[in-house]
């Protein structure tokens, strides 16, 4: 049996189920935010929503990396491959997320711009070693997931005197998004009684930074890996939580997640960035020291320094998107009027249907309703 067939067993999915049916208070509502993308996506992929009583609800939140990115950042890059004539890199699903005035990535690249599809930076610095002739942008993009990576590529350039490579740094950080979301005030903000911590964020900073939820906010988190069983575990665990009417960090992924974290790569993070003092995030605003820049030290290696562009659009999402809702959990893809209809993975109108790990792609990938309350979707874990 594969390692992860385990994780994935239909049997084991439905006797959570029924432990999670058998321990519900039916009278009360246990709205579990997942944050991450990829939880969303095995939520939806799995069938998980309908294996759960109807007052039991997973609600998306915003950690998707490209859905995140704000669409000034994004026409910053476009202009800085237009005017600068760099080779500009970047991860792809970035190069279909729609800009301001219908242009994106590909459409530059379309248009004459450099504009490369890397899967690593590691092909970055290859391109940059290749081409010493041309200046090579890296478009850096994440959460505390890909940030290390980055690190070390701006410290492998240090060293071998890359001068023609530098670092569009959009790194951004979960627990002031986290924050930013349990903050939101009254009926603006979206009422969750449970987050589901991140995995992959978690393997870097450790479930420690996540303290903050259950002595602020007095709601319980649990951090958990990305397969069905671990979603269902999860959502067990804070049931349990809350009908105990206890709030505290628990750790569902203990197989990856220690309370520390990754400690070299916290290192090399701490070595080259430092915290913006603020920085914008689509859907969330600008959110104070919520993001990553190059430090002093690296200021060479620094895109915005070394290529200053200006860029004065109005950045208005298209009109009818609701990924902004969607990001702070206020809505859901299939409360989109144009998903499915203008806003296919063919024809992307907002980020959150191009991105691999966007809740809009989820729901068009594996069924339209799949996420809420409908029946004869697809079978769960299976
Ligand atoms: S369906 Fe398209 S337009 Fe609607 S929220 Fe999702 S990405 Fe935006």
């Amino acid at each position: 049996m594969n390692y992860l067939d385990a994780f994935r067993d239909p049997g084991l999915a439905h006797s959570l189920a029924a432990a999670i049916a058998a321990e519900t208070d039916p009278v009360r509502p246990y709205r579990l935010m997942e944050f991450c993308g990829g939880h969303t996506h095995a939520i939806v992929r799995s069938g998980l929503q309908q294996l759960l009583p109807p007052n039991v609800r997973f609600v998306h939140g915003p950690g998707c990396p490209v859905c995140v990115l704000s669409i000034a950042r994004l026409d910053q890059a476009i202009a800085m491959a237009l005017a600068h004539g760099v080779i500009l890199c970047t991860y792809g699903d970035l190069m279909r997320v729609p800009a301001s005035h219908r242009q994106s990535l590909l459409k530059a690249k379309a248009a004459g711009a450099d504009v490369r599809m890397i899967y690593s930076t590691q092909d970055v610095l290859r391109i940059a070693r290749a081409e010493p002739s041309r200046q090579v942008v890296f478009m850096a993009i994440g959460f505390e997931t890909t940030a290390p990576a980055t690190a070390v590529a701006v410290l492998q350039a240090q060293a071998e005197g890359l001068s023609n490579l530098s670092f569009l740094c959009n790194h951004v950080l979960t627990p002031p998004a986290l924050r930013a979301i349990l903050a939101e005030p009254g009926p603006e903000g979206v009422q969750l009684d449970g987050i589901i911590g991140p995995a992959h964020v978690s393997t870097i900073i450790g479930s420690r930074p996540y303290a903050f939820v259950p002595r602020e906010f007095h709601i319980p988190l649990v951090i958990a890996g990305f397969e069905p069983l671990d979603v269902m575990q999860a959502a067990l665990m804070l049931i349990r939580r809350l009908n105990a009417g206890q709030s505290c960090v628990e750790n569902q992924y203990r197989r990856a997640v220690s309370e520390a974290g990754n400690i070299r790569a916290l290192e090399f993070m701490s070595r080259v960035f430092v915290i913006r003092p603020s920085f914008e995030w689509r859907g969330l605003g600008t959110l104070p020291a919520s993001a990553l820049a190059l430090g002093p030290e690296f200021a060479a290696f620094d895109a915005e320094q070394r290529f200053p562009v200006e860029v004065n659009n109005p950045t208005a999402e298209t009109k009818g998107c609701e990924c902004p809702a969607i990001l702070r959990g206020l809505k859901e893809p299939t409360d989109c009027r144009l998903f499915g209809t203008a806003c296919t993975p063919e024809h992307p109108l907002g980020a959150c249907m191009v991105s691999s790990e966007g809740a809009c792609a989820a729901y068009w990938s594996y069924g339209r309703s799949a996420g809420r309350g409908s029946s004869g979707q697809r079978a769960a874990a299976g």
